[in-house]
């Protein structure tokens, strides 16, 4: 490991094919990042199954397809460390101590959980929201409470943290609205620290990162869950149709009516994929370009770079992600068992 270097860690859950949001909001910032830290990507499996623990079946696919989609993308396994969660069980074991020394307040206010048990209270009791995590649990039933996710679900912020914390993070990426979770291992990292009087396990900062907004078909955020994403790794002639089909500006209606750019998901990518986007905004403002040239201009701007991503994308055997997934995860071990190591002492059980 280089010592001058600052450590980053960060995963991605392997929840299935990766989008043009993906890509530009996090592994870009990878890609640069590697250049200049010690980092580790990790594919987060356990993490998948915190949510869709009953549905494993593709599991394996999507880890693969993610892997290929990094290593084309244009990660390098001799620049940074790639591995998957499970096959560094030390994550797990680590898992199992802080979450010994994790209060449960702290999971039962984790934004995600409760997000989803004021959903099941707000069904049940109208206009008692003001009461707290563990009170709403208390008054739910039997049935009620099952309906809630998993030990799984409300323990993944310490699952989190012993990503985090195994590798002695200086630097975690993390976008505007992931910075509570971030703040709940830096406070696991504290309580641990003073619960044993010992500098254990360093406290990581967070490395906000900028990221476009990116639109997807219908002018929603893009994400898999509006099934409006352009993948990445997607046949050139359906992301043309996909393009072709876009929302734009609802208020641009024939071509040369003068457009609001901003209110436009072509737009959006226009500003990721055109330098001249500032001068393709006057004209659709100006009411001088419409909208079918501008879709086509945009799919000739990205489809070099997506054709370039396809073709290096197949040329990445499952032989040569298996050897790279073997080296990663010996750099992986190496540093992890390091913090195990000093856990379990502190914890005197060595
Ligand atoms: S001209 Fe382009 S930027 Fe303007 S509304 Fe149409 S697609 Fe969007």
């Amino acid at each position: 490991m280089t010592k001058d270097k600052k450590i980053i860690v960060s995963g991605m859950r392997p929840t299935g094919v990766l989008h043009l949001g993906n890509y530009h909001g996090a592994l870009k910032n990878w890609i640069e990042l590697q250049n200049t830290h010690e980092c580790f990507f990790c594919v987060v499996d356990y993490h998948a199954l915190t949510t869709a623990y009953d549905k494993t079946e593709d599991l394996q696919a999507n880890i693969r397809d993610m892997l290929k989609s990094w290593l084309a993308a244009g990660l390098d396994p001799k620049k940074c460390s790639i591995y998957i969660q499970s096959h560094l069980p030390q994550t797990a074991e680590v898992n199992l101590l802080l979450g010994m020394i994790t209060p449960l307040g702290w999971l039962l206010r984790n934004p995600s959980y409760k997000e989803q048990l004021e959903e099941i209270f707000r069904k049940k009791y109208k206009g008692q929201l003001s009461k707290s995590a563990s009170e709403k649990v208390g008054m739910l039933s039997e049935k009620e409470l099952s309906e809630l996710s998993s030990f799984g679900f409300l323990g993944y912020p310490v699952l989190m943290a012993s990503d985090i914390l195994i590798h002695g993070a200086d630097l975690v990426p993390v976008g505007q609205d992931q910075l509570v979770h971030l703040e709940l291992t830096r406070d696991i990292a504290k309580k641990f620290n003073s619960t044993f009087s010992k500098d254990v396990l360093k406290e990581p900062n967070s490395l906000l990162t900028k990221t476009p907004k990116l639109l997807g078909l219908d002018g929603r955020k893009m994400s898999k869950s509006y099934n409006n994403t352009i993948n990445l790794g997607e046949d050139l002639e359906v992301a043309k149709k996909k393009i072709m089909g876009m929302f734009t500006d609802p208020k641009k209606v024939k071509k040369d009516d003068k457009g609001h750019p901003k209110d436009c998901a072509v737009y959006s990518l226009h500003k990721v994929y055109n330098k001249d986007c500032n001068a393709r905004g006057e004209e659709c403002k100006a009411g001088s370009i419409g909208c079918v040239q501008c879709k086509k201009d945009l799919f000739e701007l990205m489809q070099p770079e997506l054709k370039e991503f396809n073709e290096r994308k197949k040329s990445i055997t499952d032989a040569m992600v298996d050897k790279i997934l073997k080296d990663g995860l010996v750099k992986a071990t190496k540093s992890a068992d390091a913090v195990l190591e000093k856990i379990k002492k502190t914890m005197h059980l060595k």
